[in-house]
């Protein structure tokens, strides 16, 4: 369990200073440090599809792609590429909480080893989905219609549609869902929130579809919860009205304090454990629809606020702009958006499980 947190708060770290948006050429941000430029390595190995591992102990991450391997420690100048050692002029170094390359090493080790072009992703629509249950969460419903479009398109039956069709999907997988709405009736989030906690379910995903008085504006976006100083608070609330379910965890006393820590944790695991879903979900739409991809945001929404596992909202476009109304209405493009989805949870579990592999 302790790796695990470990692993996700080097996720979540990376992930906060991550892509808002699916870079589509090669432009990274780079930093100066020292008078040296220095690349995100999180950044490149994105871009280049090469896998990324990180030992927080060690301080090592391991990279990898096809038989090419690179293992590099922060603080260090010496890197082992393929097992040789290779000494650079600048060490690795983290900024902003990323783990940071000198440009020596992008262009010395990294453009010869990784080289473009593999961008298109991977294997869509290949391999096993690697969890046991996930919860859908059509929004609105009953008498709160959300978004309605110019030519009367209700988001709540779109977001019930969609959600139905993900469930089909997901259960065609073996993968066990759970709905929160399954008719079109009102449910407060409160008591979405509670059917959720109480699945046991390893993911819950909310659709909805958006509305802007800018009716120009379209697209697909992901929202994860927020990190805020609210969280902390929102933590001990939580740890003092909800029984903990910690089976893994070894406590020394039983203080309020310690939950209140270690429910903290979760939530942290959770939280960037969203993060990266929202970019695998991201980098499929990207690939297989012809919307804006808006990206990855921070969540104000309070449906996803006091779930306990990983968490995301989808807006899965918009009802007031004329063109997506339009597709939306559609059960082809509805088809086309649950696929997407179902191909993000895809990537994610397979990742998920990739990581839990390696640091067992
Ligand atoms: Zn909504």
């Amino acid at each position: 369990m302790y790796k695990r947190l470990f692993f996700s708060l080097f996720m979540l770290i990376l992930f906060i200073s991550g892509c808002a948006t699916i870079p589509t050429g090669e432009n990274i941000a780079t930093y100066s440090i020292g008078g040296v430029t220095y690349y995100p390595l999180v950044t490149l190995c994105d871009l280049r599809g090469v896998g990324i591992q990180y030992d927080a102990l060690l301080r090592t991450a391991y990279l990898s792609r096809d038989a090419q391997q690179v293992s590099l420690r922060v603080g260090d100048n010496l890197v082992l590429v393929n097992n040789n050692a290779l000494h650079l002029n600048s060490p690795i170094d983290v900024y902003q909480g990323t783990i940071a390359v000198p440009r020596q090493f992008k262009e010395q080790v990294f453009d010869a080893l990784f080289k473009r072009a593999v961008l298109a992703g991977r294997r869509a629509g290949t391999g096993k989905i690697k969890l046991n249950k996930v919860v859908i969460d059509a929004g609105h419903g009953g008498n709160d219609p959300g978004a309605i479009g110019k030519n009367g398109l209700k988001e709540k039956d779109v977001n019930l549609d969609i959600a139905k069709r993900l469930s089909s999907l997901l259960r065609a997988e073996g993968v066990q869902t759970v709905l929160t709405r399954s008719t079109d009736k009102f449910i407060p989030l409160s008591t979405r929130v509670n059917i959720a906690n109480k699945s046991g379910a390893a993911l819950f995903i909310s659709i909805h579809s958006n509305a802007n008085r800018s009716r120009s504006l379209s697209g697909f976006e992901v929202y994860y919860v927020a990190s805020s100083v609210s969280d902390s608070k929102r933590a001990v609330l939580t740890a003092r009205s909800t029984a903990l379910n910690l089976k893994d965890a070894n406590f020394a006393s039983n203080s309020q304090d310690l939950k209140t820590i270690v429910w903290d944790m979760i939530y942290t695991n959770s939280r960037a454990e969203s993060i990266e879903l929202s970019h695998s979900l991201c980098k499929v739409m990207n690939s297989s629809i012809d919307a804006n991809i808006l990206g990855v945001k921070n969540a104000r929404f309070q449906v996803l606020k006091g779930i306990t596992m990983p968490g995301i909202l989808i807006e899965v476009g918009f009802v007031s702009n004329l063109n997506e109304e339009r597709l939306l209405k559609t059960a082809g493009y509805r088809e086309k958006l649950a696929v997407g989805i179902l191909e993000g949870i895809r990537d994610y579990s397979q990742d998920m499980a990739l990581v839990e592999v390696a640091l067992r």
